[in-house]
């Protein structure tokens, strides 16, 4: 007899990573499907992994005990107020397992990011999308009006992966003020560091006891492959994270190279800086086709191109750009990540021959 799998987890659909990038008849070949930095590690980021590498015959600080202290320096938090794990999935995992019972519903915003309803899945957990509004952004008031007496978590993602805008600040707090405390919220920033509105959240105003945040090296601080994310939270959520964490879960390596990357401030702007005018660049550029492009606060730009997202999406695969689409409705479309200015620059090119 084969071995029962729980439901909840035999019935959850694969995720789908961003496919390698294909080559063009010009040999041009770029990945812009995983939201990934386009730059080399920082400075000094590589030499401190290497010099971890040489103790790999040792298990890692299991309290990420240097890197939980500077960043609960750089966010003005105590050190228990901060909780690290293999990527801010994991944390969201973690999250979950934390509080979740048989019964309980998590609300998002949807169309967002696509592990939401595979982590919520895995739980044994109800998912509650609900649909966003105009300009793609977070429906709060629908979001609000979807709360049950079953909902225990409600997810925030600001930016939103895919579609690119921000939840204003005030609207957010409102939003929060007007949550049972005993859901929590949690708002998840991966791609903060893009976000340039002067109405992005500012997460010491929003700290409840209920409201975690959430980071990660994996976008801005272009750390993806070494796996390293946070939470910034009420120490009793912390806490709880950290016992739910797999142990030993993120490398020496990786704690040393985030931690050399936080030393690394000036140099990380100036690239954030860099991919934000190309991604204004590729906005406006897009625009001018007739593109309803959403505003984008993040490393990606939204495409909403409804029933022709599966063809323009090869029309960008042919001409050697990964790319990420999203067939399914509501809100199909492709999502392309800002990368270096030949790669942006194609993007353009390629959206100037789209069929509409
Ligand atoms: C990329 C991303 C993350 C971070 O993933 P890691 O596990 O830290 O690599 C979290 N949330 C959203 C919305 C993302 O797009």
């Amino acid at each position: 007899m084969p071995i029962p799998i729980r439901p909840a987890v035999a019935s959850v659909p694969p995720y789908k990573p961003g496919k390698p990038a294909p080559v063009g008849p010009d040999g041009s070949s770029f990945k812009l499907s995983s939201n990934e930095n386009p730059y080399p590690p920082l400075p000094g980021v590589i030499e401190a992994a290497q010099h971890a590498v040489q103790r790999m015959n040792r298990y890692p600080d299991m309290a990420n005990a240097e890197l939980t202290a500077a960043l609960a320096a750089k966010h003005g938090v105590g050190d228990d107020e901060i909780a690290l794990s293999t990527g801010s999935v994991a944390v969201l995992y973690n999250l979950l397992q934390t509080v979740i019972t048989d019964g309980d519903e998590v609300l998002y915003a949807w169309r967002s990011f696509e592990a939401y309803p595979i982590a919520v899945q895995l739980t044994g957990a109800r998912s509650v999308p609900v649909p966003l509004g105009p300009g793609a952004t977070h429906d709060l008031e629908a979001m609000l009006a979807a709360i049950t007496p079953a909902s225990k978590v409600i997810l925030v993602c600001t930016p939103n992966n895919p579609t690119g805008p921000i939840v204003p600040h005030d609207q957010l707090a409102d939003f929060i003020d007007q949550v049972r405390d005993d859901i929590m919220i949690i708002i998840d920033e991966a791609y903060l560091e893009f976000a340039t509105a002067p109405d992005r959240a500012r997460f010491d105003d929003l700290r409840r006891p209920n409201v975690v945040t959430m980071r990660t090296f994996s976008k801005a601080y272009g750390l993806a492959g070494f796996r390293v994310g946070y939470c910034i939270a009420d120490p009793a959520i912390a806490g709880a994270v950290r016992a739910a964490a797999t142990p030993f879960g993120v490398s020496a390596p990786a704690q040393a190279a985030a931690l050399a990357s936080l030393a690394a401030d000036a140099d990380l702007l100036a690239r954030v800086e860099e991919l934000i005018k190309e991604r204004t660049a590729v906005v406006t550029g897009l625009r001018d086709l007739g593109l309803a492009i959403p505003d984008s606060e993040s490393n990606f730009v939204w495409i909403p191109a409804g029933e022709r997202t599966a063809a323009w999406a090869a029309e960008f695969e042919a001409a050697g750009l990964a790319v990420r689409p999203f067939t399914d409705e509501p809100d199909a479309g492709i999502r392309i990540t800002v990368g270096e200015p030949e790669a942006n620059k194609l993007v353009l090119q390629v959206a100037g021959t789209l069929k509409p």
